[in-house]
């Protein structure tokens, strides 16, 4: 009740979500009546979240922020959404997204953009704005978010906030609308490093239903993050600092907060090492090439047929009119300007030039990534090169907008997990930022012991 008064409170304002559940209170009563019967509940059981409008909910539309599934309601859960249910927590609702999960605003949304917490006039980053803000709000104690190139990272970072993008096939994609399914990943975001560790528990573990589901035994997050926070010292562990993102132009706040954060972790004893990864140089560009080839491809469904929107040209028409007529209707601009871009890298002729060039730089980027974990247990980065920019400052310049994924993209395109938790306030404008750790592909439970160390 507490949360859906402050949704009723702010939620006008901040716009975090596209829907609340009008079942929420129910089920919370329900969890109340189990644990009075004597039921032994997990430790979330009872506890609200936010749902990131990509993940498919039985009892809630889902809409990925775009016109052409206004109104649909999924037939099935996801499986994360659904491992929430087993765990009984309680979704509260949707959050707001950048359409299909194009874009680092939220400004993207077909439903308007969220605006962020800490000032209404900024970005709450993007594309899981919605679920950055609606945390960083408290009208959510936790939340899902995707994380193709920095969707749950980046909006942490902007709005003070702990996120984590897990290990590639590490929670299962089932019912996530796919945006780039080599890149996609599912994962928490929250106020705290412990709080997404105990929600991480929760959604991941094998899924027979994803084929890219690793059939891993993961050790217990939560653990790990308590592990961390009980630590006293980080002695003898090698932080490497990656040269490439060691702020290069970043905002001078951005910096100045990060050399403090490597200064804290020398305090406690662990070393820092530089590390060289020349090919995240093309990180951004490979990445821009590699994502609209896969989003042209996966988009293809949202025909008029099968799913949402259907629009007819007056006077009727062929199915390919009736197609057209849909989709010039039903997706947005930036999703149009990645289709487009996709099937132009994917067209035969410039295959080899685009698509296949970008791969092999993706091999690249993962071959730096190996050299670099031989030489440091961690690495890190700001979580992104500046604070929340203002609502309407990048929405005209696709480009400004895609650099801003500098610092995330590098461990999507090489399958590793991410964690981007608060590094303080810029001194030059009060906003927050936020610090990376990459861990090797596997290593979670070191981002937990590291950031609930450095917390
Ligand atoms: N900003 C990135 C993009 O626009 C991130 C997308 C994501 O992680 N879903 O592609």
């Amino acid at each position: 009740q507490a949360h859906l008064d402050r949704i009723a409170a702010v939620d006008d304002r901040v716009h975090a979500f596209l829907h609340v559940s009008a079942d929420a209170l129910a089920n919370a009563k329900r969890i109340d009546e189990r644990r009075a019967a004597g039921e032994s509940l997990g430790e979330l059981a009872g506890v609200p979240v936010a749902v990131k409008d990509v993940l498919c909910t039985i009892d809630m539309p889902t809409t990925a922020g775009s016109k052409i599934l206004e109104g649909w309601v999924p037939p099935y859960d996801a499986t994360p959404v659904a491992k929430l249910r087993a765990a009984g927590l309680i979704p509260l609702g949707k959050t707001n997204m950048d359409e299909f999960a194009m874009g680092s605003s939220t400004e993207h949304s077909a439903y308007g953009p969220t605006r962020n917490p800490w000032d209404l006039d900024r970005i709450p980053g993007g594309s899981g704005g919605g679920s950055a803000a609606a945390v960083s709000a408290f009208e959510a104690p936790l939340a899902l978010g995707s994380d193709t190139g920095g969707s749950i990272r980046q909006p942490a970072s902007v709005t003070g906030s702990v996120g984590v993008k897990p290990t590639y096939g590490g929670v299962s994609r089932y019912g996530a609308i796919a945006l780039a399914s080599s890149l996609d990943q599912v994962g928490p975001v929250s106020r705290t490093v412990l709080d997404s560790a105990l929600l991480h528990d929760v959604i991941g573990g094998h899924d027979p239903r994803d084929s890219t589901s690793l059939n891993e035994q993961w050790p217990s997050f939560a653990a790990a993050a308590r592990a961390g926070a009980a630590a006293e010292s980080l002695k003898g562990l090698r932080v490497g600092v990656i040269k490439q993102l060691d702020s290069p132009g970043f905002q001078a706040g951005v910096s100045q907060r990060f050399h403090e954060a490597l200064q804290l972790l020398t305090d406690f004893g662990a070393e820092i090492v530089e590390v060289d990864a020349p090919h995240l140089e093309y990180a951004v560009e490979a990445y821009y090439l590699i994502l609209p080839a896969e989003a042209s491809s996966n988009l293809a469904k949202f025909d008029s047929v099968r799913f949402g929107l259907r629009v007819t040209p007056e006077g009727g028409g062929t199915v390919e009119d009736v197609m057209a007529a849909t989709r010039e209707a039903g997706f947005g601009d930036e999703v149009k300007r990645r289709i487009i871009l996709g099937t132009y890298a994917l067209s035969a002729g410039y295959y080899d030039a685009y698509y296949g060039s970008a791969q092999k730089v993706r091999t690249l980027i993962q071959r730096d990534f190996a050299a670099a974990f031989e030489k440091a247990d961690v690495l890190v980065s700001p979580s992104a090169p500046t604070t929340a920019f203002k609502l309407g400052e990048k929405l005209e310049d696709p480009m400004a907008m895609y650099l801003n994924d500098v610092t995330t993209i590098p461990a999507n395109l090489a399958g590793i997990p991410g964690m981007g938790l608060p590094m303080g306030l810029a001194p030059e404008d009060g906003l927050p930022t936020g610090f990376q750790i990459m861990a090797p592909a596997r290593g979670d439970a070191r981002l937990y012991e590291v950031g609930a160390t450095l917390e």
